[in-house]
């Protein structure tokens, strides 16, 4: 029996025993939210009211810790840990392989008389030394000079991670190099958080004298895939690289258009109860649940939260989504395009700028060409976009991304904002000093057979074709793949939205050099008219990155070339943008990244890429000469016999029918063969070349196409051999049963 045929079978086995004897879950989520974090009631109850007020007091201005209140605060740290059955605690962080690190360390320690004890001292919560050397560095740290340290973020909560045997006390942190570079991901976003803070702030300020903070807020919505277990450890192409390498389209995939928000079939919804609850216990807001566009694709999102927390909370569920799948004897795939012809998966990420005074700084309110305050943050939001596009389009470039951008499911490689009719007309009212009138595009009796109270909730429309649209109160970017860590895409938009209000706060506040020494009432008037013109001047120039069509029509291309926005369609391409010097100048005079730390970025984005596809080129031929061509060989042997047999009995005529069947068997062979030699080759010649750059290109423009051919002869193959042969679980099989 193939492998495929016994995963098959224990589906059916495992739908009986694991999901009906199921207890029921679901309880009130206020019953346990936050339930092993070190948050506020944890705070409040095992630090000293004073300590508890000194922390708060330097988180929100950015002041450091003394090395006493770090003690006591280890110390009611560890006392809480020790409630909750902890024994261990390990800095928890994000090197630049995208995903989290830890180094377990035990409280256990001994005293003055060799006694056993638990202790956790303020130097052991705030720094540790891990060895760097095995991090990605991009050529900034030698594996001789590897110290490097990890240190404590209390911006983000301490949580602990736990199994039935035992539980660890996670203390998010950064990391950086003995000389102080930063060698994370973490680190850059918090300081595009401390920069748009300040820059923002003082915008605000010429608005209204009470707001003292404005930090950016993210919730992002993660779509992943869901399959059986056994199939999916039936495809090494899903073990190894979260992607089918091969596989024939199913006859039923996404067209019937049944599945978006359709009821969540049962295995699966108890498994999303579990995870749900997990990430509730671990303060992340879940909040919903869905079907998505394809069949066994979900997505789930929370409540926002600032977006250096809303970053830590994704990687969290990302990690805790496997684990609990594989309790249910099911895996996820958070790939950006596990299947081939049907939807990949995406993480839209809804970003704004609050106020400590509980303003929404991209909420219109009802009279947006009037409301100053929105129209700078919109407008200047709009022209950093502009701007920077390329930028953007870099801190989301993966080589799993690349599928997905501009495959008529997810926005296309170039970037462009979505602002819909309504802010159009606003900005058209503002721009001409004119009223708005409202239009509702509701008939107005079209609704009066509805028997509740009916009230629009956003003034704009929806696009999802845009990588970037206003939704009412809120940008979402959602042009990146559902496998990143948000902390880069969203350095990049703190950093080019931070950039553009230093420049219109510059420009405002020398426009207003010439009214010094006017009256309190003159300034207020002429301040107001400055920030009007200046805005309708940025306007003016940013038009071209406003697009609110189809961004999945060819026209655009076209059209978007015309207007002079970057397409960068793949990886090597987009990565370039971090090399260019107005790139490389915005993160220095920004104080993010020196020039030699943003050029250490390219190299590990472009090692991974290579990395990603030499290891997709070693399972192709893997794949192919030990499950597919045995396949093809076994069928083959079976027709062989047939078309003999019939000729002994003298059946010349059908004999030659299945000749012609053998012949096409035959070229699609003929056809593998000769495009796995060929890959063979260029792997050959790939070995040779040391310059990262150069063999991402060679794998962009030349690898991928012979990836293509070799796939297409497969697939065609897989629908003519018998199936009791073939090997690797079918799309149907993936895509349809749990
Ligand atoms: P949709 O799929 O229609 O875009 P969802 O409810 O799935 O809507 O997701 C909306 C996301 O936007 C949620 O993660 C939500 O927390 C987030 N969001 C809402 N308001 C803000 C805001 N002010 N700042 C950042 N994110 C926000
Ligand atoms: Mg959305």
């Amino acid at each position: 029996m193939t492998v495929r045929m016994r995963s098959l079978q224990s589906i059916n086995t495992k739908k009986s025993t694991d999901v009906m004897s199921m207890p029921l879950m679901e309880k009130p989520v206020s019953d346990y939210f936050n339930e092993f974090v070190f948050g506020p009631e944890a705070k409040k109850k095992y630090l000293p009211i004073e300590i508890l007020e000194k922390l708060n007091h330097c988180i929100e201005n950015y002041i450091p810790l003394d090395k006493e209140t770090a003690d006591i605060i280890a110390l009611g740290l560890k006392n809480w840990a020790i409630d909750h059955q902890v024994t261990h605690y390990t800095h928890w962080f994000q090197p630049l392989t995208g995903k989290t690190s830890e180094k377990h360390d035990t409280f256990f320690q001994f005293d003055k008389n060799w006694r056993a004890i638990e202790k956790l001292s303020g130097r052991e919560l705030t720094i540790q030394e891990p060895d760097g050397s095995s991090f990605p560095t991009g050529g900034l740290r030698t594996t001789h000079e590897a110290r490097s340290y990890t240190v404590w973020d209390p911006t983000s909560p301490i949580f602990i991670r736990r199994t039935r045997y035992g539980r660890t006390l996670c203390v998010p942190a950064i990391l950086i190099s003995y000389s102080g570079e930063s060698l994370d991901l973490k680190a850059p976003l918090l300081k595009s958080m401390k920069l748009i803070n300040e820059i923002s702030t003082k915008v605000c300020k010429l608005f209204d004298g009470s707001i003292n903070k404005v930090l950016p807020t993210l919730g992002w919505e993660q779509e992943y895939f869901v399959v059986d277990e056994s199939l999916f450890n039936a495809r090494p192409d899903l073990v190894l690289c979260g992607r089918t390498l091969y596989g024939n389209g199913s006859a039923r995939g996404q067209q019937l258009a049944d599945h978006y928000f359709g009821a969540i079939p049962e295995r699966v919804y108890n498994f999303i109860i579990e995870f749900e609850q997990e990430a509730l216990r671990l303060g992340i807001p879940i909040k919903t649940r869905h079907n998505e566009v394809a069949p066994n694709q979900f997505e789930c999102a929370p409540h926002f939260e600032f977006a250096n927390i809303a970053a830590d909370h994704n990687l969290l569920l990302m990690d805790k989504i496997d684990k609990v799948a594989i309790r249910h004897g099911l895996r996820v795939l958070i790939h950006e395009k596990p299947f081939q012809g049907i939807n990949g998966s995406g993480k839209h990420n809804n970003w704004s700028l609050a106020t400590d005074t509980g303003v929404n700084l991209l909420d219109p309110g009802d009279n947006p060409h009037k409301n100053l305050l929105f129209l700078t943050f919109f407008i200047n939001t709009l022209a950093a976009v502009y701007k920077n596009a390329d930028l953007l389009r870099a801190s989301i470039a993966s080589a799993g991304n690349d599928h997905r951008l501009g495959a008529n499911e997810a926005p296309p490689a170039i970037i462009s904002a979505f602002i819909g009719d309504n802010m159009e007309r606003a900005l058209e009212a503002f721009l001409n000093d004119t009223d708005l009138d409202e239009i509702d595009h509701l008939e107005e009796n079209s609704l009066d057979f509805l028997l509740v109270p009916f009230q629009k909730q956003h003034s704009t429309d929806r696009n999802r074709t845009s990588p970037f649209p206003f939704t009412g109160n809120k940008f979402e970017f959602r042009a990146p793949g559902s496998s990143v860590n948000v902390s880069l895409p969203m350095t990049v938009l703190n950093v080019i939205v931070a950039d553009q209000l230093k420049e219109f706060y510059s420009n405002i506040e020398l426009k207003l050099q010439e009214f010094e020494g006017s009256s309190d009432s003159v300034l207020v008037n002429e301040l107001n008219n400055i920030i009007k013109s200046e805005l309708k001047s940025i306007y003016n120039e940013l038009t071209p990155i406003l697009f609110n069509g189809d961004n999945y029509e060819k026209e655009w291309v076209e059209e978007a070339e015309k207007r002079g926005l970057p397409n960068l369609k793949s990886t090597p391409e987009a990565l370039k943008a971090f090399l260019s010097d107005k790139n490389i100048k915005i993160f220095e005079r920004n104080n993010i990244f020196k020039p030699h730390e943003v050029i250490a970025r390219y190299n590990v984005a472009i090692e991974e890429y290579v990395n990603k596809l030499e290891i997709e080129a070693i399972l192709v031929d893997e794949i192919a000469q030990t499950l597919i061509i045995p396949a093809v060989v076994n069928y083959q042997n079976d027709l062989i016999q047939n078309v003999q047999g019939l000729k002994e009995l003298g059946l010349s005529n059908e004999s030659e029918t299945h000749k012609n069947q053998l012949l096409k068997i035959s070229s699609h062979l003929e056809g593998m063969i000769k495009h796995l030699e060929l890959l063979d080759d260029y792997r050959r010649e790939l070995s040779k070349i040391s310059d990262l750059s150069e063999k991402a290109t060679i794998f962009d423009s030349k690898i991928k196409p012979i990836f293509e051919t070799i796939r297409f002869h497969a697939d065609k193959l897989e629908m003519i051999v018998d199936d009791k042969f073939w090997q690797l679980p079918k799309y149907r099989e993936l895509l349809f049963l749990h």
